[in-house]
């Protein structure tokens, strides 16, 4: 799958949609899912453009998985998490429908993630709410 610079992450890491912004620093972005499969559902990108797994350097890979562990632990102290799970799929076959590298960061269990996947927006109000309380615990 070549990158295809107009996918709506490249969009948000060039300001020109919006985003709930958890985090960000020199090589990530971290932000809600606007289409969360549990409160508190978050995405975590590299800022490199890199569609699947298997195209990201090993620098950008690292970076990532820097953040995802402090929006996990700042999931885990705003919300209460008691578990968190952590999605990523590679290509349209696994089910990925935007083709930037991203890591779902999902405070709860498997067994949230049953009801399907990137269909309903959730409620605006309630993801920004959320959003400034994982924000605010987000250990820079
Ligand atoms: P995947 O299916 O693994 O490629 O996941 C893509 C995710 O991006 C889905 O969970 C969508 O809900 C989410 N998503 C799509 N558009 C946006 C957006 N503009 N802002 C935040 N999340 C988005």
């Amino acid at each position: 799958m070549s990158y295809d610079t107009n996918n709506v992450f490249a969009k948000i890491l060039r300001g020109e949609i919006p985003c709930f912004k958890l985090f960000e620093d020199a090589h990530t972005l971290a932000f809600m899912d606007i289409m969360p499969q549990t409160e508190g559902h978050a995405l975590v990108i590299p800022k490199e453009a890199a569609t699947t797994l298997f195209e990201l350097s090993d620098e950008a890979a690292a970076a990532v998985m820097r953040t995802v562990r402090k929006v996990g632990l700042a999931q885990k102290a705003a919300l209460g998490a008691q578990g968190v799970v952590l999605m990523q799929l590679n290509g349209e076959a696994a089910g990925q429908t935007v083709p930037h590298f991203h890591v779902h960061v999902i405070p709860g269990s498997i067994a949230d993630l049953r009801k399907p996947h990137a269909t309903a927006t959730g409620d605006m109000g309630q993801i920004k709410a959320l959003a400034e309380k994982i924000a605010a615990a987000v250990q820079a």
